[in-house]
């Protein structure tokens, strides 16, 4: 395994109920980057419908993780409301429900005076909103290095400030990692390297399209008076933390840096930027610099990116959170003069059609990659790392893995984004 994040050690965990001999290395810490830094949400609701299944084996996870890591993600189900600003909000939402409908999804309209009872303390009403009683958080500083734990106790090795350098190959097939504490012998990889992905993959010629956007979050101290329910409204969302206190964010505001890798992949994004045109902001910051210097190729003897930054860490957009902050307390008075403890940001790997990959790279028999989650990888890790340890062990897939296959890059399938 390459990475632990969510997705490394969720499928590190898997393999290793499987019985199977696993080594996850992770170039910083676990879950240090974008499993440590998001909202913490876990939810089906408002899913590509190419998700939906999976999401909801997620779910299903997410109950009984806990017994199975002996440990504690912090999940609790506490439900999830979008709330409706208008009628052009209520028909997004309600188109969404038609289209999941098929999948029994645990969610439903709510009229405004609905709204109003299950989020009481609001100085204004909604028009309505799309609740998911089921769905929930869990805590991304927790769930993570849980999960590895819980890995380690059923035999498998992680290890930490180790990272892997490249993969090798005997005969056309894998044969092996190169760390930088040295190689180590394997019959197959998973690539499970969050914002890095693409990084590691062009050093060995594979064309993985992958960009990344800047997403920023706060933290309060605890607010009394406010309900369980995570909530996404215009301009901010919140979700209790288990502290007491909230995480906020802007919803909406993410930042696309400009970077090299923007223009070389410019026309497969086009669909993505056309559809999220409205929740971007773009950027032309350091990161255009730090990626022009970031070497491409590399030998693997010799230094890498991956032991040159050891935990992505960018600065959060503090306009932006502040924003955030004066919405929610004009909404949620409770919210007004809260204290603010941390804020924090982190940077998103994106795929041009906003699924990830899971799966194996047909180029290179052993190989597989695990990555591209899009922003909303959390929630789903715990099953899409079992997926991945089924198609590792050769065993039938939880979910009909076709639709997040490597290949619908380059095959000729249009670009879907839903
Ligand atoms: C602000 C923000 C809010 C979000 N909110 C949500 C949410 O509410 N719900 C949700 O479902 N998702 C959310 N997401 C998205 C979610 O956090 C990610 O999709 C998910 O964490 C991705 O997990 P990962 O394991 O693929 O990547 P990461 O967590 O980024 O992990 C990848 C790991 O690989 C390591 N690595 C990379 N290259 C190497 C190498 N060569 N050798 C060794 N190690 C390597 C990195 O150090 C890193 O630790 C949010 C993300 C952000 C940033």
């Amino acid at each position: 395994m390459i990475g632990g994040g969510i997705i490394g050690t969720s499928t590190a965990f898997a393999l290793a109920e499987k019985g199977i001999d696993v080594v996850l290395c992770e170039k910083g810490e676990i879950g240090a980057e974008q499993s440590g830094r998001n909202w913490g949400w876990c939810r089906t609701q408002g899913r590509d419908p190419r998700e939906i299944a999976l999401s909801l084996e997620a779910m299903r996870m997410w109950r009984g993780l806990n017994g199975r890591i002996e440990g504690d993600t912090g999940f609790r189900a506490d439900g999830l409301v979008y709330l409706c600003n208008n009628e052009t909000d209520v028909a997004r939402n309600e188109a969404w429900l038609e289209q999941a409908r098929i999948y029994q999804v645990d969610a439903r309209m709510l009229s405004g005076a609905e709204v109003a009872k299950l989020l009481p303390g609001a100085t204004r009403s909604w028009v309505g909103g799309l609740y998911s009683p089921s769905a929930g958080r869990a805590e991304p500083q927790k769930a993570a290095p849980a999960i590895a734990t819980g890995a380690r106790r059923l035999g498998a090795t992680i290890l930490t400030n180790c990272a892997v350098r490249g993969i090798e190959t005997a005969a056309g097939r894998i044969s092996g990692v190169v760390t930088e504490r040295g190689r180590i012998a394997c019959d197959s990889v998973v690539l499970a390297g969050g914002a890095w992905s693409r990084l590691l993959c062009g050093n060995h010629d594979i064309d993985f399209p992958q960009l990344k956007v800047r997403g920023s979050v706060m933290r309060t101290a605890p607010v009394d008076g406010m309900p369980l329910p995570a909530v996404a409204g215009p301009g901010f969302s919140f979700r209790r933390r288990l502290d007491g206190g909230y995480s906020v964010a802007n919803r909406g505001a993410s930042i696309a840096e400009i970077v090299p890798d923007s223009f070389r992949q410019f026309f497969r994004y086009m669909p993505a930027l056309r559809s999220q045109w409205n929740d971007l902001r773009f950027r032309f910051g350091d990161r255009f610099a730090t990626e022009w210097r970031t070497p491409r190729r590399w030998h693997l003897d010799a230094v890498t990116p991956f032991e040159q930054v050891r935990i992505l860490d960018p600065e959060p957009d503090r306009k932006s959170l502040d924003q955030a902050h004066a919405n929610l307390s004009a909404a949620f008075p409770a919210f007004a003069g809260t204290k603010v403890v941390e804020r924090w940001a982190g940077l998103i790997d994106v795929t041009p059609d906003v699924i990830p990959v899971i799966g194996p790279i047909p180029a290179i028999p052993g190989f597989y990659l695990a990555s591209g989650f899009s922003g909303h990888g959390f929630g789903i890790g715990p099953a899409a790392g079992r997926l991945m340890a089924d198609l590792v062990a050769g065993d039938t897939p939880i979910i009909d893995p076709k639709p997040l296959r490597f290949e619908r890059f380059s095959d000729g399938s249009p670009t879907i984004i839903h």
